[in-house]
């Protein structure tokens, strides 16, 4: 995985605050998260052998995110503690109806560059699986997913948070494009939420370059297009209190099917199994399912 790390600061609220509005919060944690981190933790917990790349701050936010993540375990060696700049961190709130707003400031992962590619690239030599998110500068995921196509592995990208519409130049460099509803919308100009739209949406995000498309649909599941096939994966009836993370626990869960050798309906069960998982869990990291939970979660929703 190539990508962020940061704090998040998570508060819970009885609604999204309006613009100019002020809410009072509470229960107020700090955990570990990034979409990058929690892509990289998803899939090491599904029992892939995982490796995260990226940048910290020289702060005690960096070290305690790369400390949780050797815990997993998942393969630091290679992210780098910039003392230039402090740790990415991401202000969360979180509704009682489990909807979140994000507000992310990069902090570190914002001076990710060439020079961390120099890191990917020894990395890549042993690996299937690049995934990488738009948490980082764009340039820098760009020469990623450019350094993964020409190492032969397959690669993932999460396009959140989109920093241009136009995403056009990365698309001959990566298999899998994997918005969700609000990504898809602003990528294609027009209100992304239901099967009809996703499949309009993925048409033409196709017609402009992309590769299979996965557009995740939250509570209802997630809609698939390759070049030559496309369908509907329904999600999981789960009581969601926080879904925040739920679409890095999708990249994992698809992740490990795909790796698992399943065909790519099964892999996006596995990734909204995943998904719906996370949902029930508050927090990032500590919310992603191991592979036995997920196992069991499959097992019982699925006949
Ligand atoms: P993101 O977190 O990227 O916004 P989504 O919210 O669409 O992505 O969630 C990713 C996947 O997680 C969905 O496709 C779905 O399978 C699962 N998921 C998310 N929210 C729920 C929910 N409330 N109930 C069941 N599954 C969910």
């Amino acid at each position: 995985v190539f990508g962020s790390l940061n704090m998040d600061l998570a508060s819970r609220v009885p609604r999204i605050p309006t613009p100019g509005e002020t809410i009072l919060g509470s229960e107020f944690v700090t955990t570990a998260g990034g979409k990058g981190a929690n892509q990289a933790v998803a899939l090491a917990k599904l029992g892939v052998a995982t490796q995260m790349i990226g940048r910290v701050g020289g702060d005690d936010f960096g070290r305690t995110l790369i400390a949780g993540l050797q815990s997993v375990p998942i393969q630091t060696d290679n992210i780098f503690i910039d003392p230039s700049t402090h740790s990415g961190v991401a202000l969360i709130t979180v509704a009682e109806t489990g909807e979140n707003q994000i507000i992310g400031i990069f902090g570190a992962n914002g001076c990710v560059d060439a020079t961390d590619i120099a890191r990917l690239q020894p990395a890549l030599a042993d690996a299937q699986y690049l995934l990488l998110q738009l948490e980082i500068p764009i340039a820098a995921v760009q020469l990623a997913a450019q350094a993964g196509k020409a190492a032969g592995v397959t690669v993932i990208l999460d396009p959140a948070p989109v920093q241009t519409p136009d995403l056009t130049a990365l698309y001959p460099h990566i298999d899998f494009l994997l918005p969700n509803e609000v990504e898809a919308s602003q990528l294609v100009g027009f209100d992304v939420h239901d099967l009809e739209t996703a499949k309009t949406a993925a048409t033409q995000l196709q017609r402009q370059g992309a590769p299979t498309v996965i557009i995740k649909l939250g509570a209802k599941g997630a809609f698939y297009q390759t070049p030559s096939a496309s369908g509907f994966v329904p999600a999981f009836t789960v009581a969601a209190v926080d879904t925040v993370a739920c679409g890095d626990a999708f990249a994992g869960g698809l992740t490990a099917g795909l790796l698992a050798g399943l065909p790519l309906a099964n892999a996006i069960q596995w990734g909204n199994a995943a998904g719906a998982l996370a949902a029930t869990q508050a927090g990032a990291q500590v919310a992603m399912p191991d592979k036995a939970s997920l196992e069991q979660f499959l097992h019982q929703h699925c006949n």
